[in-house]
């Protein structure tokens, strides 16, 4: 390890490893860093993803593809049952990966382009001098190191410090946080085309139950549940995990457990202070609905990757220029989406199963493989008036796309 880089990125998830990439194609010097031995390892994913968005970012390698999906299915609360094509489920459907193998794969990439990759050494704090980040300090295999950087970027995911230890507020509330609880289970008969979602309050208040399939008889089943419905006196995830695995796979065996959180709190105010950008789920830039983050994770990286790239370039790596290149960015691309999911998000934790169930009838025999957004937007909601005043953003917004797409044809 060098004592100066031009970029270091902290951890190696999607969002660091793509930032790492993207800042070493445009021969920036870069170090990325992981605190664990294994990098991927242990999962915390229901590894779903949306094959097209994926495309555009790496080329696909079937090493890591575990299930190719035709779509999903959702089941609402009297067991109503909607099915969905693949292109219209969302950024979480379509493949389904093994993700000790593509996270590998990304930092390998990475690697390939020149970054310097270094396992089990952890960022222990940031160095900061005249307001700048500067580097930060580092542990590895019980020695400490100080590495300095022109470009720090945060990229260690959900429990981040990096962003608190430069001063920026990434704290999230219970009512932000979607805790999970998730089983690959083996040996049970699973549909492997399609991806299930079950809603309801009896089964993940304000959340869902899912199951991914991953190929010869094995599937990732998990439940997440917003943290404000969980606590001390109330079941926890893992209860409705039991619960739902008990009755749907009697006989299926449960060979690995996942336990983790994913930020559903929409944009945060701030993501970039001077000389240092945090990204992905350091950022908060999950889907606030699905809570589904490696492709804005994927996203982020690339832009701060060719942030770092400019702002380097110009010598200007103050926060006025990262919000410039990087924070004007996402904003304006993911972080749109992501508000638009926020107010989904805030509409549907006030669902309860009537409601729910109201909304499968009216879109039990719509065929939604030839729907527009516009129309699946319109059916959802025809059968419940005050839902549709309440995400009437929404429905401007997707007309606008409507709009645009027109003209653009
Ligand atoms: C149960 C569950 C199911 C999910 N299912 C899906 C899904 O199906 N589809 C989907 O798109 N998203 C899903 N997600 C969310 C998805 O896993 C994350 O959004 C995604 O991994 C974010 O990528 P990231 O690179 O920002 O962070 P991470 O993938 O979390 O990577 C962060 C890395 O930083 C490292 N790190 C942390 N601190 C330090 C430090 N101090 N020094 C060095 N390294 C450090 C960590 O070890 C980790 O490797 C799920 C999440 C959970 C918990």
């Amino acid at each position: 390890m060098k004592a100066t880089y031009d970029v270091l990125v902290i951890g190696a998830g999607p969002a660091g490893s793509i930032a790492a990439k993207t800042a070493a194609e445009k021969g920036l010097d870069v170090l990325l860093i992981e605190k664990r031995q294994e990098i991927g390892d242990p999962v915390r994913c229901a590894e779903g993803v949306n094959k097209e968005y994926l495309k555009k970012h790496v080329e696909i390698d079937k090493q890591w593809i575990c299930a190719d999906l035709k779509g999903s299915c959702i089941h609402s609360p009297d067991g109503t049952r909607i099915e969905m094509a693949e292109e219209i489920s969302g950024g979480e459907v379509g493949y389904v990966l093994e993700r000790k193998v593509f996270d590998r794969a990304l930092a390998d990439l990475a690697t390939k382009a020149g970054a310097e990759v270094r396992v089990k050494t952890r960022a222990t704090g940031l160095i900061i001098e005249d307001n700048f980040v500067k580097g930060a300090r580092l542990m590895h295999l019980g020695k400490e190191y100080e590495v300095r950087a022109k470009i720090v970027i945060g990229a260690d995911g959900v429990e981040s410090k990096v962003g608190r230890w430069a001063g920026i507020d990434t704290a999230l509330k219970p009512v932000d946080i979607e805790t999970c609880a998730q089983y690959l289970i083996a040996g049970a008969d699973i549909d492997q085309e399609y991806c299930e979602f079950y809603v309801g309050n009896d089964i993940a208040p304000g959340g869902y139950v899912w199951i991914f399939p991953k190929g010869e008889g094995k599937a990732n089943v998990g439940v997440g549940l917003l943290g404000s419905k969980t606590g001390k006196f109330k079941p926890r995830p893992v209860d409705y995990l039991n619960n739902f695995v008990e009755k749907k796979f009697p006989n299926a065996s449960i060979v690995e457990m996942v336990f983790g959180g994913v930020p559903v709190s929409g944009s945060i105010e701030k993501t970039s202070t001077n000389g240092l950008m945090i990204i992905g789920d350091a950022a908060r830039q999950s889907d606030p609905i699905t809570g589904g983050g490696i492709l804005n994770a994927m996203d982020a990286g690339k832009m701060a990757g060719e942030a770092a790239y400019t702002a380097i370039s110009a010598g200007d790596v103050s926060l006025g220029k990262l919000e410039e290149v990087y924070e004007k960015r996402w904003r304006a691309t993911i972080g749109h989406d992501i508000d638009m999911s926020l107010i989904v998000k805030n509409c549907f934790i006030n669902l309860n199963d009537e409601d729910l169930d109201s909304l499968a009838h009216s879109l039990k025999d719509v065929k939604f493989e030839r729907m527009s957004l516009l129309d699946l937007l319109q059916a959802l909601f025809k059968a419940n008036k005050k839902l549709l005043w309440d995400l009437r953003v929404l429905f401007k917004d997707a007309a606008k796309e409507v709009i645009k797409n027109k003209n653009n044809a």
